[in-house]
């Protein structure tokens, strides 16, 4: 019913010569992909890919955007400079964000209305820390994170969303959540989201798992009936890896 997502995040690497080649590589690797297939990319490579994927199934997406549409937000890339560029989809709240620049369940929501604003569509990434999960935290985290991130955002926009589940432990460490582990907690936000808006919504909403997805264990996460889908760093970054979790 819902349409699995496999989504790359190249995070800070490679540059317009190695997305050339890597962007390249990829595109005959995943053409009869049953996923939709989108690789999110540092912005200086966004023009590149948006040019090389042109009449393919790949779509491009950023790793991040600013809340206000234009201004004095030094270094800050905005929801039209996006959408010019033909950007799709826009990566929101990474673990990374949260921890290294400062981003908070506020500024998350920001970011979330200003792409919908202008019709990029949020990956709006949630988890717990290991400390949260070891204290019993990992609910309470997740419910906020997500009642949050989606404040003041109408049902008929969650259409227009993925949530992305990425326990921080698992994030580039080689620790996966256990299928079962990543499935009952993909439940807490799937609830979550029902109780916020409707059962058809939270049933109708994509919600990918991602934390070290790799080809050795994509079967066994795809299979479970929460997950939609996958955030993929790592494996993201060489095509035949990255092919092998698309086409799982
Ligand atoms: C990520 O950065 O979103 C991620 C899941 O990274 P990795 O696959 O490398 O754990």
């Amino acid at each position: 019913m819902r349409t699995p997502i496999i989504a790359g995040n190249w995070k800070m690497n490679n540059t317009i010569a190695a997305t050339k080649a890597l962007v390249t590589e990829l595109i005959p690797l995943v053409k009869d992909a049953k996923a939709e297939v989108v690789i999110c990319t540092p912005y200086t490579d966004l023009a590149t890919a948006v040019e090389l994927t042109k009449g393919t199934n790949i779509k491009v997406g950023a790793e991040n955007v600013h809340w206000a549409e234009k201004g004095a937000f030094t270094g800050e890339i905005s929801a039209d400079m996006l959408v010019e560029l033909g950007v799709t989809y826009v990566i929101i709240g990474h673990s990374e964000r949260r921890q290294y620049f400062g981003e908070t369940d506020q500024t998350v929501n920001a970011r979330v209305k200003a792409a919908l604003a202008k019709g990029l569509k949020p990956i709006i990434c949630v988890g717990e820390t290991l400390e949260e999960r070891e204290g019993g935290l990992v609910e309470e985290v997740l419910v906020r994170q997500t009642t949050e991130a989606l404040k003041d955002i109408a049902k008929e926009e969650l259409a227009n969303i993925v949530i992305a589940y990425e326990p921080v432990w698992a994030i580039g460490t080689g620790k996966t959540a256990t299928a079962e582990v990543a499935n009952d907690t993909i439940k807490i936000i799937r609830d979550t989201v029902a109780k916020l808006y409707d059962k058809a919504t939270a049933e109708a909403l994509r919600i990918q798992y991602g934390g070290s997805m790799n080809p050795k264990n994509v079967k066994e996460l795809m299979a479970m009936p929460e997950i939609d889908g996958g955030l993929i760093g790592g494996a993201s970054l060489k095509a035949p890896d990255f092919s092998l979790v698309v086409n799982y």
